[in-house]
């Protein structure tokens, strides 16, 4: 599945080529400098200009193909029965299984709507690893959510293949001491999001069903992730070295009651989408589909996003496309461990998650060492991360703070976006602050929100380590940007 190369390089090869460009800027570092003081601290506040390797997300930002931007003009513009969506709807049928489709605007949206029918005051959703919006729906309807993934799941560095696993003896614990009545529904997340990418294996799928059989729970799949996933259980799961990419993924779908994802990162587009195998519940969910989202045929998707997710979801299922951002995070993880630089492993889907608490173990957490990394490396770069540690914390009612258990800086890699010489010089650019790693000091707030703090917070350093920092790039490249 993977091209060995005569030389023994083992490198990732792109398997598609570029066809539209968009020109990058990569600003000297002084002016990085300035703009990310201009940006306070926040690679949120950052301009896209100023911006060279986007590494913030890979929400809405993964590469389209051909056959997705030609499908975008076939598009059936209408308000009710548009033959886009029947084509949507027959996709998913067909990869899931599921007769019941709803349409909706983006992930959230479908948690809004499975949380407002499912969850009522008082009610437990065990998951592996909530993911924020999720939680947010659960709890706003009075809800609560468990975390029972196993402990090795939060292991910083390990060899676990599937550290997104749910732990069995916690689910039944929880039932147990709860009663089934009072477990709204079970959610696993395919690719957990804030552990890393980290994915699921059927095997555990399998066990956990066998508990929601046994106690009449429903189970509800988050596969915003699962192109990544499918990848992984591919790779590394025994049971499914011989089965196709659509085999696997019906394997899954056979174990779940509700399936429900972003179409911002599966499926290559914008929008979203619940599958329900019951009638009843699919006619509970529906009501708020006009609701929030939209008329039934677009549920606040364009028509156009809607075809290009069609094509998308299709070429999910071809193992060369889900490969590229799993191999490509694979190398950029497995370079920077050859480099001493501390990153979460094994490698997962969505991006390289550097440990923080590792490379600036002088940083307090009171100084938020995950943001500082994240200024110093675009400082240093023109690489945009995102900060997930401390700042992304809500302080206490009584205004202390909240440290995270992990201070992490999250490397996004859109999938098909960036080039291996790209990914080489965010390699080289992180083991360059690596080397340099006591230059790099905390910041503080000058202006915090008192909700979500880390989207439009502004925060300045403590001391003067960035002008030592842009001096010792200047000693080290020269005059290189
Ligand atoms: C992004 C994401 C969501 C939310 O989707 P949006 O389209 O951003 O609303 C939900 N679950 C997971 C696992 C995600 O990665």
């Amino acid at each position: 599945m993977t091209v060995k190369f005569f030389g023994g390089d083992t490198v990732p090869l792109e398997m598609h080529k570029v066809r539209v460009v968009q020109k990058l800027n990569l600003p000297p570092i002084e002016e990085r400098q300035k703009a990310m003081a201009g940006a306070g601290n926040n690679t949120f506040l950052l301009q896209n200009r100023d911006v060279f390797m986007d590494m913030l997300t890979d929400s809405g930002v993964n590469a389209m193909s051909d056959r997705q931007m030609a499908a975008m003009m076939v598009a059936d513009d209408s308000y009710a029965g548009s033959a886009t969506y029947e084509r949507f709807e027959a996709k998913l049928r067909d990869l899931f299984g599921m007769h019941w489709v709803l349409p909706t605007h983006q992930g959230r949206a479908c948690e809004n709507i499975l949380s407002q029918v499912l969850v009522t005051p008082g009610t437990i959703v065990p998951m592996n690893y909530h993911f924020t919006t999720t939680k947010a729906h659960i709890v706003l309807n009075g809800g609560t959510v468990e975390e029972i993934c196993y402990d090795r799941g939060l292991e910083v560095t390990s060899s676990f293949p599937f550290k997104g696993d749910m732990d069995i003896d916690k689910l039944e614990g929880l039932v147990a001491t709860h009663g089934p009545d009072k477990i709204a529904f079970v959610r696993m997340e395919a690719g957990t999001n804030l552990i890393g990418g980290q994915p699921i294996s059927i095997a555990n799928l399998q066990e956990i069903r066998a508990v929601c059989d046994a106690n009449g729970l429903l189970l509800v799949l988050d596969a915003s992730l699962l192109a990544d996933n499918l990848w992984f259980n591919k790779t590394r799961e025994e049971s499914c070295r011989d089965l196709t990419i659509p085999e696997i993924t019906r394997k899954i779908a056979d174990l779940c009651d509700v399936i429900y994802f972003s179409a911002r990162k599966l499926g290559c587009a914008r929008g979203g989408a619940i599958c329900i195998r019951n009638e009843d519940l699919f006619r509970k969910m529906r009501v708020l589909v006009p609701l929030y989202e939209g008329f039934l045929t677009y549920g606040g998707m364009s028509v156009r996003e809607i075809e290009a997710l069609t094509v998308g979801l299709e070429e999910t299922m071809d193992v060369d496309m889900i490969s590229q951002g799993p191999l490509f995070i694979a190398y950029m993880v497995d370079e920077l461990v050859k480099r001493g630089v501390p990153v979460i492993t094994p490698a997962g889907g969505l991006g390289c998650h550097v440990d923080v608490m590792r490379f600036l173990p002088h940083v307090p957490q009171s100084q938020y060492p995950a943001g500082a990394l994240a200024s110093a490396l675009f400082i240093a770069s023109g690489i945009r991360g995102m900060e997930r540690g401390s700042l992304s914390e809500q302080r206490n009612p009584d205004g202390t703070e909240v440290y995270s258990n992990m201070e992490l800086l999250r490397l996004a890699m859109p999938r098909r976006v960036f080039t291996l010489s790209q990914v080489k010089y965010a390699i080289d650019r992180l083991d360059w602050l690596y080397q340099n790693r006591e230059l790099i000091g905390g910041l503080t707030f000058v202006e915090e929100p008192e909700i979500l703090r880390f989207f439009y917070g502004r925060l300045a350093p403590v001391g003067d380590w960035q002008e030592k920092l842009v001096a010792k790039f200047r000693a080290d490249f020269g005059d290189s940007l």
